[in-house]
């Protein structure tokens, strides 16, 4: 397919697996004149790509939170904190507080990409409020939010953010799926990375969702997910930016998405 070109394998095939010319139900409504939207896969390693003709980036600085989040985050906040072990965070914070305290010293420094309207952040720093959380989030209303918290917020897209400090650990949160250019985001915050520094990355998981009979209806496969990964594809992408997994795995989540995360280490060689 000539459109579309991206090494998600050693040898990538792309094949056109859908039209969409509408949205499908429970899509966020995006304003874009006429939808127009393309679904791609590889049948060598199962991962997809969307190509749209949605302004995201738009989005993303302005309207995200209130399509994704509604106006009022600190309802939002309170009802998922109330939700405990139902929810997709209580899990992620309690996994990753897990792995670092085996891994790691007491107090580190963490820089969390993609913040959202900050669930992931201000939870974790709720439970470890020595360790240092640096954010990074493009919406502004998102931004403002963040800011009556514990947390050093920026805002930026990972693109275009530079910083001379260094990190023991970078989360990655439902991010790199919007990213145009994932291997790109990777190597660079590799260099953000302390010697022995672990990143974590969640994506929306394509092998089971493709298996699920509500198919391309199911929010792994929206719009605004550039990349959905299967599990071959992040391992590939991992070990071509320069890191070595220390662990992956499928779940599905309390919210019933599937998902696949991964703590990663630099390798000892640069790339
Ligand atoms: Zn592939």
């Amino acid at each position: 397919m000539k459109d579309v070109s991206y090494n998600c394998c050693t040898k990538p095939n792309y094949i056109l697996i859908k039209k969409f010319s509408k949205p499908p139900k429970n899509e966020p409504i995006y304003k874009v004149n006429l939808y127009k939207r393309f679904l791609y896969k590889c049948i060598a390693c199962g991962h997809f790509i969307n190509k749209s003709n949605i302004n995201f980036n738009k989005i993303y600085q302005k309207d995200y939170s209130n399509i994704s989040h509604g106006k009022d985050l600190k309802n939002k906040l309170l009802k998922i904190m109330s939700l405990k072990s139902k929810s997709d965070n209580y899990h992620r914070v309690r996994r990753i507080i897990k792995f670092l305290d085996i891994h790691s010293k007491e107090k580190i420094e963490v820089l969390d990409v993609g913040s959202g309207f900050g669930i992931f952040p201000i939870a974790l720093k709720k439970i470890k409020p020595k360790w240092s959380i640096t954010a990074i989030e493009p919406d502004r209303e998102n931004v403002n939010f963040i800011k009556d918290f514990d947390i050093n917020i920026k805002k930026s897209f990972i693109e275009n953010f530079t910083t001379t400090n260094k990190f023991d650990f970078i989360s990655l949160n439902k991010v790199v799926e919007h990213l145009v250019n994932p291997s790109r985001v990777l190597i660079k915050i590799s260099k953000f990375l302390k010697k022995n520094g672990i990143i974590y990355i969640e994506v929306p998981d394509a092998d089971n969702a493709y298996k699920n009979k509500l198919k391309f209806n199911r929010e792994e496969f929206f719009a605004d997910h550039h990349h959905i990964f299967s599990k071959k594809s992040l391992v590939n992408i991992a070990k071509e930016t320069g890191y070595k997994a220390k662990i992956v795995k499928q779940i599905k989540e309390p919210s019933n998405k599937y998902t696949i995360y991964t703590f990663l280490k630099k390798e000892l060689y640069e790339k």
